[in-house]
């Protein structure tokens, strides 16, 4: 498959994912986006942030990928939820851009992590990229909603040092809510199995007032992340406007634009809850 890229398109770096990026894969013919899809030989990426001290252990390279299956009313990244709005890049671009900073990342106790958008969307890619990474010796994490986890195979997981979930919700009502209409039993159902595989896991629950500050669904989500045995701690995320800008350029409809971030009083409620559940959360 031959890629060309087109010289007005931005870097593959990028300085964070709150950059905007739209229309950068939309000239690859379909028959090539389903090709890769299928075999993973290219992958969509909005781009690599390098030096990410939040997206794993240690400092991360990330790379973000594009398209999304949810439509969290409180998305920051709306724009990786369309594949085409990716640059499109070969699995051995991809492995290369690693290779690059393999050395570093093992030096500094860091890794990489692929995140989103939703890597699984792109599980082929993904699942190649990697088993390159693990030959490399560098520590993986992926970031993911869970909703395709099915679409790894157990060796294929075992190439994934640190699941790190991004959990929307416990009961299927709540989650259709906060995601735009789906449900939760296959990303319950990919816990469990990570959970029969002693896969390492974090959890990390996304803290909106009037959405997701809800005591009894989190507690939930909390009773639920223990009772697994593989969660090494929970990451309360406060809500914030960063993305808000995406979602008036693509012209969407954002249900949290009155929103404001939670309180230090109710991050802290909200990490109670998930320590007295008997998890390791911050
Ligand atoms: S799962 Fe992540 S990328 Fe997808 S809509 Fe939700 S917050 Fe956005």
């Amino acid at each position: 498959m031959i890629v060309e890229t087109h010289p007005a398109k931005p870097s593959l770096e990028a300085s964070s994912p709150f950059e905007m990026r739209v229309h950068l894969g939309e000239d690859v013919p379909d028959t090539d986006v389903r090709s890769a899809l299928k075999t993973g030989d290219m992958g969509f990426l909005h781009s690599f942030t390098t030096g990410s001290a939040v997206d794993g252990p240690g400092i991360r390279l990330v790379a973000w990928t594009t398209a999304c299956m949810f439509r969290c009313q409180y998305c920051h990244n709306p724009d990786t939820w369309t594949l085409t709005n990716g640059i499109p890049v070969t699995l051995e671009q991809a492995i290369e851009e690693v290779q690059i900073y393999a050395n570093g990342l093992r030096a500094m106790g860091g890794g990489f992590t692929l995140s989103g958008g939703e890597p699984l969307m792109q599980a082929r890619f993904a699942a190649r990229l990697f088993h390159a990474v693990k030959a490399m010796r560098v520590h993986t994490a992926i970031e993911t909603n869970g909703y395709y986890g099915d679409r790894l195979t157990d060796d294929e997981l075992r190439t994934i040092d640190l699941v790190i979930l991004d959990m929307k919700a416990f009961t299927r009502s709540q989650h259709e809510r906060v995601t735009g209409g789906l449900h939760n039993e296959d990303v319950l159902e990919f816990c469990n199995r990570l959970s029969q595989l002693k896969r390492p896991m974090w959890l990390r629950y996304v803290l909106v007032p009037g959405l997701t500050d809800i005591p009894e669904e989190m507690e939930a989500v909390a009773n639920f992340g223990y009772s697994l045995g593989v969660v090494e701690r929970v990451e309360i995320l406060p809500f914030h406007q960063m993305g808000r800008y995406k979602w008036e350029r693509l012209n969407l409809d954002y249900k949290v634009e009155r929103t404001i971030s939670p309180t230090r009083e109710e991050v802290a409620k909200a990490i109670a809850i998930f320590r007295s559940a008997g998890l390791d959360a911050s």
